[in-house]
């Protein structure tokens, strides 16, 4: 099977980190989750994680040139170039999405999809408060939720207008989301096949 390399875009609590499991599994590609790697630098005590630490606690973004960074770093790596990649909780602003367009035509490796796993806003809510992480707190939920609709919403036009956008609907039991998605990854990769 060829390499797929896949953006997961959805808002928080949408259930993206629950299928973007699954999808590395059924696709044998490499999960990049911006949010994983900055939990682990985090709990590590890095310089990174320290860094990071308020920033996240309080809902916020980390900065982009940071986080382009921490992204091309890690798309680099072998294993990214023999299994592609699954991109969960980036690109997330518009400089973010710049900043991998370029990555992505410097390597020669164009993207297959942007899928948003899309779950109405009250409902991601009441599922976020529900699984009581330590950054979920009322406040930083509403602020992450702010965030997602003025920073990375504008980003699906961004896909759409370079036809890449798959629009899946979040709703329902975790196996039918996964069905969804597997089959409007399929098609997007049966259409770059025939081309
Ligand atoms: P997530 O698990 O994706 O919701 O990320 C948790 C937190 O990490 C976010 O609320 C941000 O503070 C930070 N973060 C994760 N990914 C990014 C990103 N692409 N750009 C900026 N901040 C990020």
């Amino acid at each position: 099977m060829t390499a797929v390399r896949l953006v997961i875009l959805g808002r928080q609590g949408s259930g993206k980190g629950t299928q973007a499991a699954r999808l590395v599994e059924a696709y044998d590609t490499v999960h990049i989750s911006t949010g994983d790697m900055l939990r682990a630098a985090v709990g590590a005590e890095t310089e990174l994680g320290l860094q990071a630490r308020a920033v996240m606690d309080a809902g916020e973004l980390v900065g982009d040139d940071l986080i382009n960074s921490i992204v091309a770093e890690r798309l680099a790596q072998d294993d990214v170039a023999e299994h592609g990649f699954l991109l969960d909780g980036y690109p997330r602003t518009p400089d973010q999405a710049a900043a991998l367009e370029g990555i992505l035509a410097e390597a020669g490796t164009p993207m297959d999809a942007a899928m948003n796993l899309d779950v109405p806003v009250d409902e991601v809510t009441v599922r976020m408060m529900a699984r009581g992480r330590a950054d979920d707190t009322a406040e930083a939920i509403r602020r992450r939720l702010d965030l997602y609709e003025s920073e990375t919403a504008p980003l699906l036009a961004w896909f759409a207008d370079r036809g890449l956008l798959e629009v899946v609907d979040g709703l329902g039991a975790e196996d039918d989301v996964f069905i969804r998605l597997t089959l409007a990854i399929d098609r997007r990769l049966s259409v770059g096949d025939a081309s």
